[in-house]
């Protein structure tokens, strides 16, 4: 059927990839991806024929300049399937501006769901996902990290966070400080992957293990919400050391 599709595809295991996702890959008129070669790739995989349909590339850099082709594709009765690099298009991927303008033309827009990797964090880490939080990448900077935390502190839900290996460090670092060191956190690293891996442990416990390390691979970052009472509890305790100390200095 015509109408845009936002095709999810494996964030790892190419084995992932969901039945309809590999219908619609099959039957689109015109495939669209964020990196054609991967998208490419994954078809090869799964034995679907690109024929002689158009692959175009659509991500943050060609945008405005692609975006009018495939709403004029889609406005003339086409359907297009467009695919992220890895997981969910729109999740801290492109997808945004295209969906948003075929909505507003009144062109159908329909979702493939499949594998994204905050969901797959939040499937194995054992913190509650009653609630949570995606805050996406952090800045990379220092200063407006912790500012970015910072406006997170008090949010009563998990905090999820899609972060590079080479930050992840200075990030638990400076999450430990501006959050509170001892919330507990889990470190997901290359789901669905050969080395899969699922590091929990207090803020402070991650921070030091990963000044350390130097991981490898794809990160996701999640943080328990921060327990008031225990934040108060923690402070109070801080209190009483230094009363206790300031008397035993007097009674000396
Ligand atoms: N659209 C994707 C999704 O739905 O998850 C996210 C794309 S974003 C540009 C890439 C980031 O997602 C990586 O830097 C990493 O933080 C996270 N990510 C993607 N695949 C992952 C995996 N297999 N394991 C852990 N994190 C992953």
């Amino acid at each position: 059927a015509p109408g845009l599709y936002m095709v999810a595809v494996p964030i790892g295991n190419a084995r992932d990839i969901t039945l309809r996702a590999l219908d619609i890959l099959r039957d689109a008129e015109v495939l669209a991806a964020e990196d054609t070669r991967s998208l490419r790739r994954l078809l090869e995989i799964h034995g679907v024929p690109l024929g002689d349909r158009p692959c175009l590339a659509y991500h943050d850099h060609n945008g405005d300049r692609m975006r009018p082709r495939l709403l004029e594709a889609l406005a003339v009765g086409r359907s297009v399937a467009y695919a992220s690099e890895a997981g969910t298009p729109m999740i801290s991927d492109p997808g945004f501006d295209l969906v948003r303008a075929a909505r507003e033309e009144g062109l159908p827009v329909t979702a493939a769901p499949g594998p994204s990797a905050v969901i797959t964090a939040l499937t194995i880490a054992g913190l509650p996902t009653d609630r949570f939080l995606f805050g996406g990448f952090l800045p990379n900077t220092r200063s407006a990290r912790r500012k970015g935390l910072e406006e997170l502190r008090a949010v009563p839900a998990t905090l999820a966070f899609y972060e590079s290996p080479r930050r992840v460090g200075e990030m638990l670092a400076d999450a430990a400080e501006t959050l509170g060191a001892g919330r507990r956190a889990a470190v997901c690293r290359e789901l669905t992957k050969r080395f899969e891996e699922c590091r929990t442990g207090t803020l402070e416990e991650l921070a030091a293990f990963y000044a350390d390390a130097t991981p490898k691979g794809e990160i996701v970052v999640l943080i328990e919400k921060g327990d008031s009472e225990k934040i108060n509890e923690s402070d109070l305790d801080q209190s009483l050391l230094e009363a206790l100390e300031t008397m035993s200095v007097r009674d000396a």
